[in-house]
C-alpha cells in the first residue's frame, strides 16, 4: 500500500467501516513517513484472509460462521433474535478490521465479543465468558458474574429479570447445563 504523496510503504491504519452493505471495508491510513491521509478499499473476499492465531499457535483462516456459532450457543433459549446475532458478529468484525490488519488472536476476538455481548444480554455474556475466559478459581468466576449482574441492575432495571434466579439463590446461573427449572428444587444428596 504505497502513500500517494511519498510513495513510502509504511502506513498506519486509523479508522475501518464496511461500506457497499459490507461487501467492503473502507479504511482511513496516515503514512507514517509524511503523515498523508489517504484511504484505501479492500473487497471483503480479501479480509477473509484474515488469519486467525488460536491459543495453542495454530493458525486458522478467519471463519465468521465459528463466531456466530459461538454467540449463538451463548444466546440459546434466551430471546433475541437471528438478525441481533448478525448484527453483534458485524460490530465484532469491525472492532477486528479496525485494529488488526493481518492475524488477529483468539482472545482479541473473545474479548471484541464480549464487549458486544454483555450489552446485548448479561446472561448470553456470562454463558459466553465462562467457556472462553479461563477463570483461575471458581471466585474468579463467581466475581465476574456478582460484577455482571451489579452492572445489569444498574443499567436496566429490567435486565435484572433475566437472571433465571434471585440473588439470594446460591445457585444462579445454570450455564450450559440441561438442569431444568423442576429439577432445581430436588437436589439429591448421595
Ligand atoms: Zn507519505
Amino acid at each position: 500500500m504505497l502513500c500517494p504523496s511519498c510513495k513510502e510503504t509504511e502506513n498506519k491504519v486509523i479508522d475501518s467501516r464496511l461500506s457497499e452493505g459490507g461487501a467492503a471495508i473502507r479504511r482511513r491510513r496516515v503514512c507514517l513517513s509524511c503523515n498523508r491521509r489517504f484511504t484505501t478499499k479492500e473487497r471483503v473476499e480479501e479480509e477473509l484472509r484474515l488469519t486467525v492465531i488460536k491459543a495453542s499457535g495454530q493458525r486458522v483462516p478467519y471463519n465468521r460462521v465459528n463466531v456466530l456459532n459461538g454467540v449463538a450457543r451463548a444466546c440459546s433459549k434466551l430471546d433475541i433474535r437471528e438478525e441481533q446475532l448478525q448484527e453483534l458478529v458485524d460490530h465484532v468484525e469491525e472492532d477486528i478490521f479496525s485494529n488488526h490488519d493481518r492475524e488477529v488472536k483468539t482472545e482479541d476476538i473473545g474479548r471484541y465479543v464480549g464487549v458486544h455481548l454483555r450489552r446485548l444480554n448479561p446472561v448470553a455474556y456470562v454463558r459466553f465468558m465462562s467457556v472462553h475466559r479461563k477463570y483461575s478459581t471458581v471466585d474468579a468466576f463467581i466475581e465476574e458474574i456478582s460484577d455482571v449482574r451489579v452492572r445489569a441492575a444498574q443499567e436496566s432495571p429490567t435486565q435484572q429479570s433475566l437472571f433465571e434466579t434471585s440473588p439470594a439463590d446460591p445457585t444462579p446461573l445454570r450455564v450450559g447445563s440441561n438442569v431444568t427449572s423442576k429439577s432445581r428444587n430436588v437436589k439429591t444428596s448421595k
